[in-house]
């Protein structure tokens, strides 16, 4: 029995560890992009590729893309996570009532900008550098003062994983085993109220971006990912 639980511990803490070695390869995709964007505007087609990434990723793993292949997800938990206040993010940024509309008025502006020159693609590619540069300013101030990826609850790339994805491969929680000592909330990049699930055996949270941190964490292994599946549910 012991040797089962510290096999499937293992598990959790070595497919963080893989998680976060690949987030250390993605880190440096978001300062070369911002930095060398304006000057190769090429750099800022990164954007709708990793956007386009995250939709298709959608229909098959929720929010997976977001906590394991997004770069700037990857600079949020590598980079910001260390200095970040670890706060509550306001539940309103979690809202549809909020995120919708922003999600409409960001996409609207990026489309009216391409169109005032459509036919120059180095328009297009400065156009989104331009979107990135400014989104990656407020995703880092609220990093820093709120949760490390607060952003990620009204970035348009989440919010529409957040659509498409429902609630595609939840965590699962055997709650009988919880000791509710909120360790794995605390450590949690979205801050998400896990325990609030501990009833229900499993995590109904569409913005779980299945990082495994919290299943990494949990001393009585209470937390597990499980099989594909979709339901609907709030958020
Ligand atoms: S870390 Fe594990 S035991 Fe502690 S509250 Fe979370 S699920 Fe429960
Ligand atoms: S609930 Fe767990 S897997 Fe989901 S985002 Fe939070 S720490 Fe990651």
């Amino acid at each position: 029995m012991n040797g089962n639980i510290r096999k499937r511990d293992n598990e959790w803490q070595a497919s963080v560890r893989r998680r976060r070695q690949v987030q250390w390869i993605l880190v440096p995709v978001v300062p070369i992009v911002i930095g060398l964007g304006w000057r190769y505007p090429i750099l800022g087609f990164a954007v709708p590729v990793v956007m386009l990434m995250g939709l298709i990723g959608a229909v098959f793993r929720g929010r997976y893309v977001c906590g394991n292949l997004c770069p700037r997800g990857a600079f949020f938990d590598r980079v910001i996570a260390p200095i970040s206040r670890m706060g509550r993010t306001p539940l309103f940024l979690r809202q549809r009532a909020f995120r919708w509309p922003l999600l409409i008025i960001l996409m609207g502006f990026m489309l009216y900008r391409i169109l005032q020159n459509p036919a120059d693609w180095r328009h297009w590619g400065r156009v989104f550098w331009g979107m990135c540069l400014v989104t990656t300013a407020v995703g880092v101030i609220l990093g820093f003062f709120l949760r490390p990826r607060a952003w990620c609850f009204f970035c348009p790339g989440g919010t529409m994983q957040n659509i498409v994805g429902l609630l595609r491969h939840p965590l699962q929680f055997d709650g009988a085993k919880c000791k509710e000592c909120k360790v794995c909330e605390r450590v949690c990049p979205m801050g998400l109220p896990i325990v609030s699930w501990k009833k229900t055996g499993t995590v109904l949270e569409r913005d779980c971006i299945q990082c495994m941190e919290c299943a990494a964490v949990c001393p009585v292994q209470a937390l597990s990912p499980s099989d594909t599946r979709s339901k609907s549910s709030t958020g």
